[in-house]
């Protein structure tokens, strides 16, 4: 166990991250279930999308070379191709197909003329001028051709996604399989929900945050309760977790308080390092592993379990559930409260981002900024990330913003 000085964020961040690996894991799954999934395979179009020349309008298909420059034209109507019947003749010269969306361009055809554009009278349709030859057509292969690469290993799968996939004729993808994360909290002064609380005792929140967080990013959880401060209880606890777990997070515990026994427990039990990390909230982290199992000790602090959660564990999960690497939004807004700050650490205060009626964008502090106070992280929606250096900011300033959408 090693107590280092201040770690910056950047730091932490590569430390952990040199530490993963990938799991290796893949099963075959139907597209139905792939949703958020992450891809294991590339995948490249066996076939034209859209497979065939088609019409993007209801209209009249028409030799391109037929349109007027001036005066109108009158062409004979001699069929219809509508979406899954395609017209089985060749359009010549002087002639034209009525044609519906998504239907096939009849051989000879090139164009399409929009039915609003078009004075239809029996078996003729008059044409004016205003027309480009080859408008109004969705070519074969416009949208994913034959061997073209369309989705890569790594990809967290979104609902276009499995759109593209069953356009290609995809029924089933191979996708990583499930990360197992195993988590607990940890503090004497935890009780259940629907336990009496006694003098001194609080009701255990973590579990229900990092439950959220981990079911937002689709691992499979194994939620291990409240352990005590017993060296025995932690250490028992560790073990279990190690051998049915990817990666075990605690939260509690990880301060230099004299009944917290986590860092001390996994010096015991495998390899950790307990950092220091220059933000706030979330100052202590126990990071490590124990023999394959990946290990995270959060503060208790609920707002500190949170960030932390955010900033170092969140990016550990994705590697190892083998997802591309995203880097958050942020955007530059101005500030319209007062934030209080000192020198020294990057701050992520809670933050509310609004859009005025005029469409500008900015930021206000959505209250209370305690590591304790989740109320505050309750109405935010953004964190506001104020560098190591500030000192504060004064209403009417330009703040680096982080929206929650970008989480995850
Ligand atoms: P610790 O990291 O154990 O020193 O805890 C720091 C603070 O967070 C203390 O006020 C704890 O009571 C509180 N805390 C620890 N674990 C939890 C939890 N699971 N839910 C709510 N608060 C907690
Ligand atoms: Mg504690």
């Amino acid at each position: 166990m090693t107590h280092s000085p201040l770690l910056s964020l950047d730091d932490a961040l590569t430390r952990i991250k040199t530490a993963v690996q990938p799991i290796v894991g893949r099963e075959q799954i139907v597209l139905n279930m792939a949703l958020g999934r992450t891809l294991a395979e590339d995948i490249q179009s066996p076939i034209d999308v859209p497979a065939y020349t088609n019409s993007a309008m209801d209209g009249y298909t028409v030799v391109g070379s037929d349109l007027p420059a001036e005066s109108k034209i009158t062409l004979k109507v001699i069929g219809t191709s509508s979406a899954g019947h395609p017209f089985d003749g060749e359009v010549q010269p002087g002639q034209t197909v009525r044609i519906m969306t998504g239907a096939m361009l009849p051989r000879g055809a090139d164009t399409v003329v929009m039915q609003e554009q078009v004075e239809r009278d029996g078996d003729n349709a008059r044409i004016g001028p205003g027309h480009k030859p080859g408008q109004h057509v969705r070519y074969a292969g416009e949208d994913l051709s034959i061997g073209q690469p369309v989705l890569k290993t790594g990809r967290k799968l979104v609902p276009a996604d499995l759109g593209s996939l069953a356009s290609l004729g995809f029924g089933e993808t191979s996708v990583k399989r499930r990360l197992r994360v195993a988590f607990f909290s940890t503090g004497d002064e935890l009780r259940s929900i629907g336990q009496p609380l006694a003098e001194g005792e609080i009701y255990d929140s973590n579990r229900y945050t990092l439950h959220a967080m981990l079911t937002r990013l689709g691992v499979d959880l194994i939620d291990m309760g409240i352990v005590p401060d017993q060296r025995g209880a932690i250490e028992q606890a560790f073990l279990d977790a190690a051998t049915i777990a990817d990666t075990v997070i605690t939260s509690g515990g990880a301060s230099v308080g004299e009944a917290d026994y986590v860092s001390e427990t996994l010096a015991k039990l495998g390899q950790v390092d307990f950092w220091k990390i220059a933000i706030k909230p979330g100052k202590p982290l126990a990071f490590g592993t124990i023999n394959d199992t990946l290990f995270f000790g959060l503060p208790g602090n609920p707002v500190s379990a949170m960030v932390t959660f955010y900033l170092l564990v969140q990016p550990a999960l994705l590697l190892q559930m083998g997802q591309d690497d995203i880097t958050p939004l942020r955007l530059q807004v101005p500030c319209t409260t007062n934030l209080k700050k000192r020198p020294g650490r990057t701050e992520f205060q809670r933050g509310t981002l609004l859009r005025s009626k005029d469409g500008t964008l900015s930021v206000a502090s959505s209250g209370a900024q305690g590591s304790h106070v989740l109320s505050s992280m309750s109405r935010a929606n953004c964190f506001i990330v104020l560098p190591a250096e500030s000192a504060g900011i004064r209403a009417g300033e330009q703040v680096e913003v982080q929206p929650f959408a970008g989480l995850i």
